[in-house]
């Protein structure tokens, strides 16, 4: 049994080792890092074995001793899930990867893993007493956070592309959020929301800006561990954007690596990216510590479509650390694997869950990934948020009038 509900201790900048007051709301460092929230983690070894979360409610939550949430009450809650982790039993033995895995997020509120960061993100603003919320994204986080914030009856500001998501916008909008577009990228709406900011108007939640999304993403790692008994599988496959839930998932394996749940080697992170948007690729390629702004993003794979990404410097440590890499797929590559598994596994998953399996075919044909390993696709959100990547142009019938069907060398 444990006497805290959270064993939160302090934030920590990993550039220059400040150390901040985790009671006080707090942006970037001073030196201009992110901060990464630290844990009690000997404490909470001594005080928890992990056999007791069995007993817990199946859902995000039941990881709260390595969450941030100091009260209970506080928790602002959609009802969150332990999502699925399933076996690709059939895209796996065409890939000839018996190990192929699935951890699909589009079962979370709002139907991507943008929820985790905001649950726990709104959650810790309201604990915070903070009292209005701004924030530039892609769609789906802005679509996450304004469920939360709606839900915590907290004002909320987005700012998005005007070619983001429809479905994300209306989202924001039903749920009571004040929503701007802007004519230009995800890093203009940056600007625009840091000018609110700087005003004093609003606390900036976005990417990294703040430490707790990163906290609610890593509840996606937790989840993965438990579910394969405490062991990592030997690849992870994530589509990066901002890169926050790969370096949620690894912050997870390392929190449960110290705390002894977590037994055997860490999980090879690899970083996929869409060629008309891959920073993060051409830096790990090129050996560079952090990645140059991307001139002219374009991508199906919207989520991931970030120039330039803040936590750019830890995610390619994570990624060397953990002797992964970072790979670039095109838009045909993406579509193709969008169809493939839905016609041979029957999901319906989103484009950068797709980018994916286009990685794990390229991998596994370079011979990167090995027959025998155990290789985790995280799918991050469902494809029916994306419509519009299905085209269905069908003919109508006049009612009566006559089909033959199976047609061609299908009859039998
Ligand atoms: C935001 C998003 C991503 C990328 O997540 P990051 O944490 O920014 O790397 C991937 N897929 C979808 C569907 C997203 O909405
Ligand atoms: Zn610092």
């Amino acid at each position: 049994m444990t006497d805290r509900h959270s064993y939160l201790e302090r934030l920590r900048c990993p550039r220059c080792r400040e150390t901040h007051d985790a009671s006080r709301p707090h942006n970037l460092c001073a030196c201009g890092s992110p901060l990464l929230a630290e844990y009690d983690l000997s404490q909470l070894g001594r005080a928890l074995d992990p056999r007791e979360l069995v007993s817990r409610p199946y859902e995000l939550w039941r990881y709260h001793e390595l969450l941030p949430v100091e009260d209970a009450g506080a928790e602002v809650r959609l009802g969150e899930p332990v999502t699925p982790l399933v076996p690709l039993a059939v895209l796996g033995a065409d890939l000839d990867l018996p190990g192929l895995l699935l951890k699909d997020e589009g079962y979370l509120p709002t139907g991507t893993f943008k929820a985790r960061g905001a649950a726990v993100g709104v959650s810790r603003v309201v604990e915070l007493g903070i009292d209005r919320i701004a924030m530039p994204t892609n769609g789906n986080a802005g679509a996450a956070w304004a469920a939360y914030a709606a839900r915590a009856g907290l004002p909320c500001l987005i700012v998005m592309p005007e070619d983001a998501p429809d479905i994300t916008r209306r989202e924001c909008v039903v749920t009571g959020a004040d929503v701007f577009l802007v004519n230009g990228r995800i890093n203009d709406a940056g600007q625009t929301v840091a000018k609110v900011v700087a005003d004093g108007a609003a606390f900036d939640v976005s990417t990294l800006k703040e430490p707790y999304r990163l906290e609610g993403k890593k509840t996606l790692g937790l989840e993965i561990f438990e579910q394969l008994g405490w062991r990592a599988p030997d690849v992870i496959v994530y589509p990066a954007g901002g890169g926050v839930g790969l370096l949620g998932i690894w912050k997870a394996a390392k929190e449960l690596q110290q705390l002894g749940w977590l037994t055997g080697s860490l999980p090879r992170m690899v970083a996929v990216q869409a060629t008309g948007c891959a920073p993060l690729v051409r830096a790990f390629d090129a050996g560079a510590e952090v990645s140059e702004p991307w001139v002219g993003a374009n991508t199906i794979a919207f989520g991931i479509t970030v120039p330039k990404a803040i936590g750019d410097r830890l995610i390619l440590e994570a990624v060397r650390e953990s002797q992964g890499c970072a790979v670039a797929v095109d838009d045909p590559a993406i579509l193709a694997a969008h169809a493939q598994i839905a016609r041979r596994e029957g999901r319906f998953i989103c484009p950068e869950g797709a980018a994916t399996l286009a990685a794990a075919q390229v991998l596994r044909a370079s011979g990167w990934l090995g027959r025998t390993e155990r290789v985790l696709l995280i799918n991050t959100g469902t494809g029916l948020k994306y419509p519009g990547t299905v085209s269905a142009d069908l003919r109508t019938l006049e009612p009566g009038q006559a089909i033959t069907w199976p047609q061609g060398r299908d009859r039998a």
